[in-house]
């Protein structure tokens, strides 16, 4: 059996971390180096690489990811269009992937600039 991620780890409670939602495909945490107030990401229990990686089997969690935002967003108090929120994932060098399990980041709490950089 290859060696768990370090996602699957905290999903384990074998890292701590300050979990935040949890449901039968996903979980959410509040990222360590937050790049906004409100920064969280939300993963996949399947420890899927990365989003290139997913296959039709893993269209469930996939979906997953999304529902789980918006709650995620509600219990923050950013789902309302006057506040709102951003969802990134990054994939490979150029995405700026850094750790190799799916994950969507969730940042709020301030405007955000588009394009990002
Ligand atoms: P990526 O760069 O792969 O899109 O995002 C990885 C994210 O994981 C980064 O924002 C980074 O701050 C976060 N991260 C890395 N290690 C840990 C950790 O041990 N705990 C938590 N909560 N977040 C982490």
């Amino acid at each position: 059996m290859s060696e768990k991620t370090l996602f699957q780890k905290i999903i384990d409670r074998e890292i701590p971390a300050d979990i935040v939602y949890e449901d039968e495909f996903c979980a959410a945490f509040r990222d360590i180096q937050p790049q906004a107030p409100v920064h969280i990401l939300i993963v996949p229990k399947k420890p899927i690489p990365r989003v290139g990686d997913a296959v039709a089997e893993d269209q469930a969690q996939l979906g997953a990811l999304l529902l789980a935002a918006g709650k995620v967003a509600e219990a923050e108090g950013v789902r309302s269009t006057d506040k709102g929120f951003r969802l990134v994932i990054n994939q490979g060098r150029d995405g700026g992937e850094t750790v190799p399990h799916l994950h969507v980041h969730l940042l709020a709490g301030r405007p955000l600039e588009w394009p990002p950089g």
